[in-house]
């Protein structure tokens, strides 16, 4: 029984290959058709038969990989699934197939659609699901109590500060993991961009990221409490400096938080 992580030559993105008995289940196969390929081929060197295929949340870069994996069962939550019978992944997918050059092996399918919270029996595996908001509504973590491992999709990542589709979420979110982390630690934390961290590791990025979430929150939060317009909040947001930096895309996710904030805090209308 074993568990190795896969990087993408684009943004350290992982996959995971969890293998027992014969059997292998996959966490967000990616990117392109190539990287797909090696991972086929590192299942069939070790006799596996890959049976399931997971995603940790519709983003372009997870679900991208299902395709190349078509006698697995394609495994999502429910939130996941309703997203991608939008066909709005499957058209990310093309788009930055078309962007960055990349072959891909074709739209993400689903053949099973998760409850989040509970446990299920993927493959060989008992594998439990937590849900995980903030970075996209969508977000599921994946637990093998078995492989003492927890993959967690795109929070607590080593390479990125936090990407928040909705900030109260994210922080909710954070707050959470910190205190599984702290109470009920698995081994391994495998997160959706960079390298795989210890409970240690992982619950240090946490408090970080969750400290740069609330220095956003208050510094938009106090200008606006002092009478400041929303556009001289959304200044004061974009002058918060996040808890790492990022590779690429760095002042655009910057100000995508900022205006999660400024939702979070003001009416749109
Ligand atoms: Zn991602």
């Amino acid at each position: 029984m074993h568990a190795e992580r896969f990087e993408s030559r684009w943004w350290q993105t992982s996959s995971l290959l969890l293998a027992a008995s014969g059997e292998g289940v996959l966490v967000d196969p990616c990117i392109s058709l190539e990287e797909d390929g090696r991972i086929a081929s590192r299942a069939d060197e070790l006799g596996l038969r890959v049976t399931a295929v997971l995603a940790t949340h519709a983003d372009w870069d997870h679900v991208c990989g299902i395709a190349a994996f078509p006698e697995a069962e394609a495994v999502v939550g429910e939130l996941t699934a309703e997203w991608l019978a939008t066909g709005e992944p499957a058209r990310a997918i093309e788009e930055s197939a078309a962007a960055h050059g990349l072959e891909t092996p074709g739209p993400p399918r689903v053949d099973r659609r998760l409850a989040v919270g509970v446990a299920h029996q993927i493959g060989p595996f008992t594998v439990e699901t937590l849900a995980l908001t903030g970075h996209t509504p969508d977000g599921v973590a994946y637990r093998v109590r078995a492989l003492d491992l927890l993959a967690v999709g795109d929070h607590l990542s080593s390479v990125e500060f936090p990407f928040a589709s909705a900030t109260a979420d994210y922080r909710a979110t954070l707050a959470a993991l910190a205190e599984l982390l702290r109470r009920d630690p698995p081994r391994r934390v495998v997160p959706g961009h960079g390298p795989e961290h210890t409970a240690a590791e992982a619950l240090a990025i946490a408090e970080a990221d969750l400290a740069y979430l609330w220095r956003l929150h208050d510094a938009v939060a106090g200008a606006l409490a002092d009478g400041a317009t929303a556009d001289d909040a959304r200044a004061v947001g974009l002058a918060v400096e996040p808890c790492r930096e990022a590779p690429d895309g760095l002042a655009e996710m910057r100000a995508r938080n900022v205006d999660s904030q400024l939702h979070e805090l003001l009416p749109e209308d």
